[in-house]
């Protein structure tokens, strides 16, 4: 804890020091044009542009200043080859100049918002969610994403050489049972593992994955520091050894398995993310969007193509007769009936095809729909994916009852999904040849 690996981005989700901005204030603008947005937030409608003076706008700069849009000597000492998304400094932080309607444009494109260049109600409300601290436009060199140039996830830090990754509890918080932590982390972890080739295993000592609750100063550095309720309530490690991939959350807040506090389930699938060395998505519906406002414990089709463009999604199948949960199938790829008679293959052409001697006995009709993996997930699931995250076809067969069920491809030629139980989960009643 009191190590700290230079190579491990620190990513913490945090409030915005935005108290001044609180009441920003039209400037240039008749009393009467401002609309109060209630008791908290007495804003005007019309924003924060060009032109606008004082403290709130200074408000404003601090804020993108943090998140890595100007000139920030914390940022440039821990984040390596980090540079401002910004390359010009506002000639004063508290008058509103091009500068600075640069740095707000690109936070609102970071963000999703309409690019408008004013810090207008939406603007300032995203800017008062709780959010990580990690930089935004910040890629290390090297690792930009491959799929598509220009996708909303990001990457953080270095990534696992090993796939096989193992967790511990340093300690536990007094919000929830020690068993709803768990299971909480293990929904989490299984939700990555389930389209990765992921394994995550607890342990009693060591661990890559280190898992606490802490308050205030916890050993990792002052600027580390937790700051009570609200605020900043988690920070994660990316990919490395010691510090490399713990995830530390803020024992002030009142962590909650359900929307009543803060979401504990929903922060860990976050952090998670950045521990197997993600950084944030500027899709909102991303579980790795900046900030955190209420359940969301699915990952996005680009939370998907994040972690694909890092990792390879699948385990291929290992031997004959059988895909496994977390094993797959890439193009050209086919698992056999273990007498040798049946071919189960994902062709080139995206067509997942059952073969007896050459004639197809069974076909998912994808060819040519862009496809380029086929995952037989944890949940049951047999899916094809484009390299994007997008689902192309699946046999739906996902549920909490199939956890880690099985692939049979059957010497009497058909297609069986099993549970992990029993029973079968979907089939592609091509028996019996
Ligand atoms: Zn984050
Ligand atoms: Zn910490």
């Amino acid at each position: 804890m009191t190590s700290t690996n230079r190579f491990a981005s620190r990513l913490a989700l945090s409030l915005a020091p935005l108290a001044a901005a609180a009441s920003l204030a039209l400037v240039g603008c008749a009393a009467d044009d401002v609309t109060a947005l209630g008791d908290e937030n007495a804003m005007a409608a019309e924003g924060l542009g060009l032109g606008a003076q004082g403290k709130d706008v200074r408000a404003v700069y601090e804020h993108l200043r943090r998140f890595g849009y100007y000139q920030n000597e914390e940022l440039a000492e821990h984040y390596a080859d980090w540079t401002p998304a910004v390359s010009r400094e506002p000639a004063d932080p508290a008058r509103f100049d091009e500068a600075l309607e640069e740095g707000v444009r690109l936070y609102q494109a970071q963000h999703g918002l309409p690019v408008t260049g004013i810090v207008d109600a939406e603007t300032q409300r995203v800017m008062h969610m709780p959010r990580c601290g990690h930089p935004d436009y910040y890629d290390p060199p090297g690792v930009v994403p491959t799929f598509e140039v220009g996708t909303p996830y990001s990457h953080a830090g270095g990534t696992w050489s090993s796939s096989a990754l193992s967790y511990r509890f340093d300690n536990y918080t007094s919000d929830l049972s020690q068993s709803a932590i768990r299971a909480a982390v293990q929904s989490a972890m299984l939700r990555w593992s389930t389209v990765t080739k992921f394994t995550f295993t607890e342990v009693t000592s060591g661990g890559n994955i280190v898992i606490g609750f802490y308050t205030g100063d916890h050993g990792d550095g002052s600027d580390n520091a937790f700051d009570g309720k609200s605020g900043t309530l988690a920070h994660a490690w990316s990919p490395g050894s010691g510090i490399g991939g713990d995830i530390h959350f803020d024992d002030a807040e009142s962590w909650s398995t359900s929307s009543s506090g803060t979401h504990f389930e929903t922060v860990a699938l976050h952090e998670l993310g950045h521990a197997l060395g993600l950084g944030h998505s500027s899709y909102d519906y991303a579980v790795m969007y900046p900030t955190y406002s209420g359940v969301d414990v699915y990952l996005s089709s680009d939370d998907h193509a994040g972690i694909w463009s890092r990792y390879a999604a699948y385990n291929a199948p290992s031997g004959c007769g059988w895909l496994n949960a977390g094993e797959g199938l890439g193009k050209g790829e086919s698992v056999w009936s273990c007498d040798g008679r049946f071919q189960f293959i994902f062709q080139n052409d995206g067509n997942l095809v059952l073969y007896k001697n050459g004639s197809a006995l069974w076909a998912s009709g994808t060819n040519g729909d862009g496809a380029d993996r086929v995952l037989l997930q944890e949940d049951g699931n047999l899916v094809m994916y484009k390299s994007t995250g997008q689902k192309v076809w699946e046999t739906d067969s996902n549920s909490t009852a199939n956890q880690y069920a099985n692939l049979a491809v059957q010497n009497d030629g058909n297609l069986v999904i099993y549970r992990s139980g029993g029973g079968v989960a979907w089939a592609s009643n091509t028996c019996c040849h």
